[in-house]
C-alpha cells in the first residue's frame, strides 16, 4: 500500500527502531511509548486490521504470536508480564490502518484495559 505509514516502515522509507525482522514480520519501537516496553509487531503484508484476515493467513498470524513471545523474553517482560493490544476499527481508536500488535510492559499496567 503506497500511502500506508507502516508499509513505508516495512520498506524502510521511514526510519524506525527495528527489534525483529524476518521475511513476513517486522517489530519496531512505538514512536510514542506509553510504557518502558512498547513494541509494535506487524505483518509485512498489508491488512487494514483483523477484519481482513483470511484462512490463508492463519499461520502468519500464529507466527506473529511466537514472535511476540520471543520479543517479550528479549525485552525482559516475559516473567513480569505484559499486555498485547490490537485495535480494530473506529470505536477502538485505531489510528494506523495497518494491522499491528502492541506489546506493552515494563511497569504495572493495572487491571483495566479500557478507561
Ligand atoms: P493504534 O492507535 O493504531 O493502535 O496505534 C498506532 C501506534 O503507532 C501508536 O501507538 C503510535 O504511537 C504509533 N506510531 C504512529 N506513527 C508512528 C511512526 O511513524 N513510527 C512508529 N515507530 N510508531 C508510530
Ligand atoms: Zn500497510
Amino acid at each position: 500500500m503506497d500511502n500506508c505509514l507502516f508499509c513505508k516502515i516495512v520498506r524502510k522509507e521511514i526510519p524506525s527502531t527495528i527489534v525483529y525482522e524476518d521475511e513476513e514480520i517486522v517489530a519496531f519501537k512505538d514512536i510514542n511509548p506509553i510504557a518502558p516496553v512498547h513494541i509494535l509487531v506487524i505483518p509485512k503484508k498489508h491488512f487494514d486490521s483483523i477484519k481482513d484476515i483470511k484462512e490463508e493467513d492463519i499461520s502468519l498470524i500464529g507466527r506473529i504470536h511466537l514472535v511476540i513471545n520471543k520479543i517479550a523474553k528479549e525485552q525482559g517482560v516475559a516473567e513480569s508480564g505484559y499486555r498485547v493490544v490490537t485495535n480494530s476499527g473506529r470505536d477502538s481508536g485505531q489510528e494506523v490502518m495497518h494491522l499491528h500488535f502492541h506489546i506493552i510492559g515494563g511497569k504495572v499496567l493495572g487491571n483495566k484495559i479500557c478507561q
